[in-house]
Order: C-alpha cells, then structure tokens, then sequence
C-alpha cells in the first residue's frame, strides 16, 4: 500500500455509518489508513464533521475515558460510535503522562510543549543513571458502542513498548512520536512511515483486535 493519504469512505445509501470520537488530526489520519485497510462494510464519519464537541474526559483510566467519548459521540448524533483513548505511560514517572497525554504541559495538544516536559521529568532519572534506556509504554484503548447507553460496549487494547530519548528525532506521526525510540526498528516513532507505523504501534493492534471481535 502507498503512504498516500486515503479517504474514510463516503456515505452510503444504507451503509452502517459510526461516528468516530476524536478531534485529534494525528489519529484521524492513522484512523483513515486503518479503516481503509480494514475494508470494515462502515462509513465513518469523525464527530468534527458534525460539530460534535470533545467530552469532558473524567475518567482515571484509558478504558473509562475511551467510554465516555464514545457514548458523548452516540448520545449526541444517535448512531454507533467509536473511540480512541491513547497516551503515553512511562513507569519511571509513575506511568505519567499516562491519560494526560494530551495535555500534560497544560494546554490541551500542545504537542512540542508536552514533549519538552516530558525530557525535563526525565533529567533527573537520566543523570542518575545515563546508560539505563527509560522505558515507556504506549496505550491505546477503543470502545465501540452500538447506542449511547449499550450495556455491552465493545473493547479492545493495543501496547507498544519502546524507550524514551532526550532529544526528537524524526519528521512524521504526532505527539509523543518523536521521542519513542524503538531499539528494534533503529527508528523513532517520528521516522516510521505511516504504513509502518500502523503496523506495529498501538492503534494499529486495537484496531486489529476490535476488528476479531465485531
Ligand atoms: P486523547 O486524545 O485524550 O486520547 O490523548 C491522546 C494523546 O496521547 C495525544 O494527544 C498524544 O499526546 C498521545 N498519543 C496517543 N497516541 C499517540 C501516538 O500514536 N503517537 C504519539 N503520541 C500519541
């Protein structure tokens, strides 16, 4: 497959459309190759295109958090929804940034701003001991649900381990990507292709897993 960047499908008379929860243009773009290559017999349409807001995400955990966006999205447009809840956990941080990934510097998806933090907690682990890689963990979390108040909302989880660097590498992906270096590829997360990185990351697992289970 080409890293051209596809299109979720247009709507269809009588297709099953879901919404897809998220305002976040890095998902939305790892989410399109994802369905594309899904070939899933769905529309989906990103809540933005019907000015669907952001929850109020209160939950402590990416599972209750993935929840609460996916029923905002059904409750609000009255079709099945699905939703990513994501981050970065680093265990020498106690698993911080964790389900404040988004907005660990304070503003909301400030990306470079949330990746300077991150080196900055690090420097104190890193000068204590410079030659021991730290660990990190991405976490994605996705919760389909049928209807806002389905009983049985569809779950799935992906995990990707790689270390932490001090400095960014790499032009591609978002967030955290620049900094999660992955000693088996010799690559960041930032220098993947997009095709690559789908393959292997976090998403990519969920969204294989949620596929085995629809
Ligand atoms: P959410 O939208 O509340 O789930 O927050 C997700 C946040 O986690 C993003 O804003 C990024 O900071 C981080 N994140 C999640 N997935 C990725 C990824 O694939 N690469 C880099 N950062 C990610």
């Amino acid at each position: 497959m080409s890293d051209a960047e596809p299109q979720f499908q247009t709507t269809q008379k009588n297709q099953t459309t879901w919404v897809l929860a998220s305002n976040n243009k890095g998902k939305l773009a790892e989410f399109k190759r994802l369905f594309a290559e899904a070939n899933l017999d769905v529309t989906i349409i990103p809540q933005g295109e019907l000015d669907i807001e952001d929850a109020v995400e209160d939950g402590l955990s990416f599972i209750e958090n993935a929840i609460i966006k996916a029923r905002h999205a059904s409750c609000i447009s009255g079709k099945p929804a699905i939703a990513d809840d994501s981050g970065l956990c680093v265990p020498v941080l106690g698993n911080a940034p964790g389900i404040y990934s988004a907005r660990y510097a304070g503003e909301h998806g400030n990306d470079t701003n949330n990746n300077a933090k991150l080196v900055a907690e690090l420097q104190p682990t890193r000068a204590q001991q410079p030659d021991t890689p730290i660990k990190g963990l991405f976490v994605c979390v996705l919760a389909m649900v049928r209807r806002a108040d389905d009983p049985l909302p569809i779950i799935a989880q992906g995990l990707w381990q790689g270390e932490i660097l001090d400095q960014p590498h790499g032009e591609g992906g978002f967030g955290y990507d620049p900094l999660f270096w992955l000693p088996d590829m010799q690559a960041t997360a930032a220098s993947l292709s997009a095709t690559d990185k789908n393959r292997v990351s976090h998403r990519g697992q969920a969204i294989q897993q949620l596929l085995q289970q629809l």
